[in-house]
């Protein structure tokens, strides 16, 4: 199966009050010496895997953030042009770029799309000018408009809005009208996040100081099933548990590809400060700062073999006991395919009865799970309550049954 990459662009304008990604604002004088330092990693990662003779075909590319429509079109073309003459990309490979609206204009977004990223993402958040400013969003919803409206001159056909929702004071009728504004955009994909109230972050402090009341969770809730009900109306089908998309010519959801390679618990290289991968059995992190990071890269040669890179300040050997746990907790997130009994088997040559049966039945019995005939996935109860049926199976398995168990965590 082919791999993914995802490049992480750790830039922003301003830092969102509710923001605890691994971006930062006020650094734009590193932004040359971290796209050279992103084209080494990428250009080094793709030598060792053509040494080791590992297959290079990569269908989906991601560029996150951070804003990586802060990097300007040379920035962006060398990045590519890395991409292309190091790894195999498919023809019909997706690339992703998010991007801010506010930072991008038509003509820019006509370049991404020459360059070959057919799938844009932005940060819309909401359509409520007061809720937009709490969250230090820096942009309008007119500008969202224009960002959308370009978007579609461009020639770009499949298109994300992120929104987020359970905000401070935020009630229901706000909700739907940020959520009726977005489908009046008609993206061909909905991203909806609950508001994760981050420790260090300035709007956990507010909360906390009583500047802004806690978000109720009951009332996140109630969001959430109003916003399952308003897409479904609207003819999208939610696959993710954050996520919903329209329907492509094979009636099927016009999915991100490059999530549900992970949602899959499949391969993929994550270039970039702080970036994760997993690949060969490794789980891997980068150095999350960019000072660090284009220090690491600076080394005239590198010794790591496939899949490593100087730049890597952990990597974790998985035992096969934690990869199954994960194709649990990561497959159920997909609402629609849940996690299939034969892919389970063809993979792991043990059932799922076997290895999960108890925890299995108990979820069926409160409502939680069900069985669709190929598998298991979610109800529409266990979406809501979706990290409480995960914590369920995670430890379950015995750690050390197989006799391959190098489970070594190196910090470099
Ligand atoms: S634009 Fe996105 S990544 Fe940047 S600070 Fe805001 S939320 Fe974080």
């Amino acid at each position: 199966m082919p791999t993914s990459l995802y490049l992480h662009i750790p830039f922003c304008r301003h830092r969102c009050a509710y923001c605890d990604f691994n971006t930062y604002a006020g650094l734009d004088e590193l932004k040359p010496a971290y796209v050279r330092a992103l084209i080494r990693e990428i250009r080094g990662v793709g030598r060792s895997a053509q040494t080791a003779g590992v297959p290079r075909s990569v269908h989906t590319v991601f560029f996150g953030g951070g804003t990586p429509s802060l990097l300007s079109q040379k920035e962006l073309t060398g990045i590519l042009s890395q991409v292309r003459e190091s790894f195999e990309l498919t023809v019909d490979a997706e690339i992703t770029l998010e991007a801010n609206p506010g930072t991008v204009d038509l003509p820019r977004l006509a370049a991404m799309r020459e360059q070959g990223v057919n799938r844009l993402s932005l940060g819309m958040q909401s359509s409520d000018a007061d809720e937009l400013r709490m969250l230090e969003r820096q942009h309008g919803m007119e500008q969202v408009q224009r960002a959308v409206s370009w978007a579609g001159q461009a020639g770009f056909d499949n298109l994300n809005l992120d929104l987020i929702y359970g905000l401070p004071g935020q009630d229901l009728s706000r909700w739907e009208a940020s959520l009726e504004t977005a489908l009046a955009l008609e993206p061909e994909h909905l991203s909806l996040y609950a508001l994760s109230m981050e420790f260090g972050t300035p709007m956990r402090k507010w909360v906390e100081g009583g500047r802004l009341p806690w978000p109720d969770p009951d009332l996140a809730a109630d969001m959430y099933e109003l916003a399952d009900e308003l897409l479904k109306r609207a003819g999208y089908l939610q696959y993710e548990i954050s996520n919903w998309a329209r329907p492509g010519l094979d009636g099927q959801p016009l999915a991100c590809s490059h999530n549900l390679q992970i949602w899959r618990t499949g391969e993929y290289l994550g270039f970039g400060a702080g970036a994760h991968g997993c690949a060969e059995g490794w789980r891997m992190r980068v150095a999350r700062s960019p000072r660090a990071y284009i220090e690491r890269l600076a080394v005239p040669d590198w010794t790591e073999q496939y899949p490593f890179s100087p730049a890597m300040s952990s990597r974790e050997y998985q035992e096969p006991e934690q990869v199954l746990e994960d194709m649990l907790i990561l497959g159920l997130r997909l609402t629609r395919e849940g996690v299939s009994e034969a892919r389970y088997a063809a993979r792991f040559g043990r059932s799922l009865e076997e290895d999960f049966g108890a925890v299995i039945d108990d979820l069926l019995s409160v409502g939680l799970l069900e069985k669709p005939g190929w598998g298991i996935r979610l109800t529409s109860r266990g979406r809501l309550l979706g990290n409480q049926v995960f914590e369920r199976f995670v430890g379950q398995l015995p750690r050390g049954r197989s006799a391959k168990t190098p489970n070594s965590t190196v910090r470099i």
